[in-house]
């Protein structure tokens, strides 16, 4: 069976995210672990979470692919705000252990002129330092589109952060349609090629997630703008392939596309129409 939701809204808890994502047709969620653009978080409710956990297993829910603010810059050039996307992302960490065993994804970060190398290096750094033994969340680092200073565009560049980290059973890799793309990957002419890459560079079994995501710009763009699917450049068939994909058809797809609800329930009948079973 597909697996695949939409990036709810996660202002009513656990138990309203769950009802979003089956009103929609979904049987997984993203969310943000907070207000995307920062802040302080909502304390953790835990009969909303006891109650979420019922319905997850009535509804044979998948693993969720949490989602950290965008704010956060661990390879900033200001060391203040490194620290703070330390001390958020540890925090963060901390409450996903309330619902244990799920994906924790986040956007590698921005070195801001210093440079990648430096960039991969503050990276490995913050994660060896809020990654714990114990905890049972992984870390997904996400595909970028190398807008601006991203780091994380390259296979490469993902690959050395995981080499640099202690704890690197921890992390995986989210891998987003329109970021890949925009970064110049060619997932509509030659999806097995990328595929093949990406396993070769890093391993298809740190591959965790896919943000399934059509895109307005060709590839090699740099520009990650999001487009629903088959509104795009990457188009309907392209998507259908990344679905039903041998290396991709397990994991869980959630839809970061510019829609609302119906516009997702409208997306996810139509993916689970193509998913070949
Ligand atoms: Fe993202
Ligand atoms: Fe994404
Ligand atoms: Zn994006």
């Amino acid at each position: 069976m597909l697996k695949i939701g939409y990036h709810v809204s996660s202002s009513g808890g656990f138990v309203s995210m769950a009802k979003q994502a089956l009103d929609a047709g979904g049987n997984t969620f993203a969310f943000f672990t907070r207000n995307p653009r920062g802040g302080a978080a909502k304390s953790i409710d835990e009969k909303d979470v006891a109650e979420f956990e019922k319905i997850s297993r009535a509804n044979g829910f998948h693993t969720l692919v949490a989602h950290s603010p965008y704010t956060l810059n661990p390879c900033s050039s200001d060391a203040h705000l490194r620290e703070y996307a330390r001390d958020t992302f540890a925090d963060d960490l901390a409450r996903m252990e309330y619902v244990p065993h799920n994906y924790y994804n986040f956007h590698p970060g921005c070195h801001t002129g210093q440079g990648v190398d430096v960039g991969i290096d503050e990276i490995a750094d913050m994660l060896n330092s809020v990654l714990k033994e114990e905890q049972t969340t992984t870390v997904l680092l996400e595909t970028m589109s190398g807008k601006g200073s991203e780091v994380g565009s390259h296979f490469e560049e993902l690959r050395a952060i995981i080499d640099r980290v202690e704890l690197s059973s921890h992390l995986g890799v989210c891998l987003d349609t329109c970021h890949v793309w925009d970064g110049g990957y060619d997932i509509v002419s030659d999806l097995d090629g990328v595929i093949a890459l990406f396993d070769k560079i890093i391993g298809l079994d740190k591959l965790k997630a896919v943000h399934l995501n059509d895109s307005l710009n060709p590839c090699g763009a740099h520009k990650d703008r999001h487009a629903r699917i088959g509104e795009g450049h990457i188009g309907f068939d392209a998507l259908c392939r990344v679905i039903n994909h041998h290396a991709l058809r397990e994991l869980p797809f959630i839809l970061e596309t510019p829609n609302d609800e119906a516009g997702y329930a409208r997306e996810i009948a139509m993916l689970k129409e193509a998913y070949k079973n």
